[in-house]
């Protein structure tokens, strides 16, 4: 038997999910990822077949849920994360974040493993204090079409500080505010796949409302160290991590359209339901407690998502 740390990922071929299950290989732990695949992708982990302490098993976290063996971690990362995606699937976006939360909590009593959850800068809604902070509760509509990831993300954090209080499960929760990266699907929605696909394809790029609104868009390798460092710390309480480097979606367009070289247009369009108007972290307590701050600046991290992209457009198989 390996005396291998043993990590369990779900949404393990998501886009967080993948790129963590890079990272805890590297680092020599064994990784089981598990995925339904409604919105995650097996050419995200296609790679890791065959890698030694990899397995994958396809699976559905709202139903009852079990792994063989020996389990030192869990990270709940099962989850659709993009609004499109929520807006699209709204009840199963409901049941991982309740009950799939749930089940996730139970195996980790049992096993005595220790959890980290992922909830999002979402849980502060359209938020009224700027940087956000994590003593902010949050303005959040319960029942626009936000509501069904925001309430899910937020129950999943109570239930998830019952689990600690209760029952002396080990709970870190991370606020993962704006990621981007390579393996974002293009078709995604979200503002810069959206973006980069239309600028790489030559459309308009269509920016929502007057494109005032602001958010802080964090590289991916940033949040995963951030996440590595939160769940070896003993730290139980949420986490904001995020780059707090702020721009206006607008500015943010022109910045693709510009490294991209694209011909492509600026159009506007009408602004969604409950979309918040700013969106930044304050990143004090994970500094303080993690020591962690960004490192990839904006140019360099769109550069290589970019690159991704365009991989993806022009069908070149990616890495
Ligand atoms: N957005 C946009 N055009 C698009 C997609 C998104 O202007 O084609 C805007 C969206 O309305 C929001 C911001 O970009 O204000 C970020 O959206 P995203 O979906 O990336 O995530 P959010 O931070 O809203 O959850």
């Amino acid at each position: 038997m390996s005396n291998k740390p043993k990590v369990l990922i779900t949404g393990g071929a998501g886009f967080l999910g993948s790129h963590l299950c890079d990272r805890f290989l590297k680092e020599g732990y064994e990784v089981v990822a598990m995925d339904n695949l409604i919105t995650g992708n097996l050419a995200n982990i296609s790679h890791l077949f065959g890698v030694d302490g990899f397995t994958y098993v396809k699976h559905d976290v709202t139903n009852y849920t079990f792994v063989e063996g020996r389990l030192d971690y869990i990270l709940h990362f099962a989850s659709p994360a993009s609004p499109i995606d929520y807006l699209k699937l709204p009840i199963q976006t409901l049941k991982v974040g309740a009950m799939g939360t749930h089940k996730i909590l139970g195996l980790a009593k049992e096993k005595g493993a220790r959890v980290l959850i992922a909830s999002t800068s979402e849980v502060y809604g359209d938020p009224l204090i700027h940087p956000q902070t994590e003593d902010y509760w949050g303005n959040v509509n319960p029942i626009g079409y936000r509501g069904v990831y925001d309430e899910a993300k937020r129950f999943m954090e109570a239930m998830t500080m019952a689990y600690n209080r209760y029952h002396g499960v080990e709970t870190r929760i991370i606020r993962i505010f704006n990621t981007y990266g390579p393996r974002m699907r293009l078709d995604d929605g979200r503002a810069l796949p959206a973006f980069a696909g239309q600028a790489l394809r030559g459309e308009d790029i269509t920016v929502f409302g007057d494109g005032s609104q602001t958010r802080s868009f964090c590289y991916v390798d940033d949040l995963v160290e951030g996440i590595y460092r939160l769940l070896l710390s003993d730290y139980d309480q949420p986490v904001n991590i995020g780059n707090p480097a702020e721009i206006s979606i607008l500015e943010f367009a022109e910045e693709v359209v510009r490294l991209t070289d694209s011909g492509s247009k600026i159009i506007f369009k009408d602004l969604p339901q409950d979309d918040p108007k700013v969106r930044k972290p304050d990143i004090t307590v994970a500094k303080e407690v993690l020591g962690w701050e960004p490192k990839v600046d904006r140019k360099e991290g769109l550069a290589k998502t970019i690159e991704y992209f365009k991989s993806q457009v022009h069908g070149v198989p990616q890495v």
